[in-house]
């Protein structure tokens, strides 16, 4: 089948430089060669997570992390903030894991503040909060920076952040903002594939972590530590994944985390005018995401066939999400993408659609 290209908030397109990078010889896990490439990665994560702390690889999607945080910062109690398919979901990963989880929610299409948080905290006991940073089904994000001043109140609450489809598109500041777990899959903004995550976990987390029992085998942070100590990981790693970031992180500090972040912002207001000016924009206004877009569908399109009709011209976009479904649909702008390709498809659909 031929290749359709990805403007869906993930996977996205992957270049083929870093597609090659995957298919090198492999290594073993244990070798110096590895703890060589090890060692090359983790510091310029540092420098995009905005971090002198641990920066961890995991080997599994996102949701693999969301679980990892619970079961390493969370005693008992967690408070969660909802407002999309994915932040309601880390609710979900709390409750099964056997934490008290209460929901801090929003209606879909609006931000979470930094006053509700205050509330929420002030009114209740918790070990930690989750926020996830930019809600990929709504095009909302949050804003990180004025949270992060709260939390300062609550110095007792871990801050778990979910900056699955922001890092490496906007900025996340671990150090600057507090942040205990920031975590994220590569197959978003990174613009790697799907398969491995990374986070940035503080010293306060490590701590944390100290005196919670059962945080579980595979994403121990106490282990994972251990083997970070000797640029290892406790388990057979993404080696071939491993090698793709470390060749994309090249990239990144080539092209400038800046210079990155500002491309990302002019892609979202690309798409946002578009979508003013035929449609409107799902987000609550001042919240809209630099990486994704969420359209609210006022024109009753049919997006499934819009999307048969990009596949024909060797594209994809995002149906709505679960109950936005045909009610909104999702541009992404993420990762590697750049202005031509955009002005590319939103040419494609203005003429798709007749606009
Ligand atoms: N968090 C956010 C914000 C997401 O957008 C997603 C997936 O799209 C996830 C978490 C879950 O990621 P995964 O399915 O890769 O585990």
């Amino acid at each position: 089948m031929p290749h359709k290209r990805l403007f869906i908030p993930g996977p996205t397109e992957v270049r083929s430089e870093n597609l090659a990078a995957l298919a090198q010889a492999q290594i073993g896990h244990r070798s110096k060669e590895f703890q060589a490439l090890y060692e090359s990665v983790i510091p310029k994560l540092r420098r995009l997570l905005g971090t002198e702390g641990r920066v961890f690889l995991f080997t599994s999607s996102s949701t693999g992390v969301w679980e990892a945080a619970i079961r390493n910062c969370v005693k008992e109690r967690v408070l969660c903030c909802m407002q999309g398919a994915f932040s309601d979901r880390w609710l979900k990963v709390a409750e099964t894991n056997g934490k008290q989880a209460e929901p801090l929610k929003v209606e879909w299409g609006r931000a979470i503040t930094a006053e509700q948080i205050d509330r929420a905290l002030s009114a209740g006991k918790y070990d930690a909060i989750t926020v996830v940073h930019n809600e990929t089904a709504t095009g909302v994000m949050n804003h990180l920076d004025e949270i992060a001043e709260v939390l300062k109140k609550h110095p007792h609450v871990m801050f778990l952040v979910d900056a699955v489809s922001s890092m490496a598109g906007a900025e996340v500041a671990v150090d600057r903002y507090g942040i205990d777990v920031c975590l994220a899959g590569l197959q978003k903004a990174f613009s790697l594939p799907a398969g491995l995550a990374v986070a940035g976990v503080s010293e306060r987390a490590l701590e944390k972590a100290r005196g919670v029992e059962n945080r579980g085998y595979y994403f121990d942070f106490l282990e994972m530590l251990k083997y970070d100590e000797r640029n290892q990981t406790p388990a057979t790693p993404a080696i071939p994944q491993i090698f793709a970031l470390d060749a994309q992180l090249d990239a990144i500090l080539a092209e400038g985390i800046e210079q990155r972040y500002a491309r990302h912002a002019r892609l979202a207001g690309i798409v946002q005018d578009w979508a003013r000016r035929h449609f409107a924009l799902f987000a609550e206004k001042g919240y809209e995401s630099p990486t994704v877009t969420c359209v609210e569908n006022t024109r009753g399109i049919s997006v499934a066939e819009l999307n048969q009709e990009l596949g024909q011209q060797y594209a994809m976009i995002s149906n709505g999400y679960g109950v936005l479904k045909e009610k909104t649909f999702r541009l992404a702008h993420m990762g590697d993408t750049q202005e031509w390709e955009i002005r590319g498809l939103l040419a494609t659909i203005d003429r798709i659609l007749d606009l």
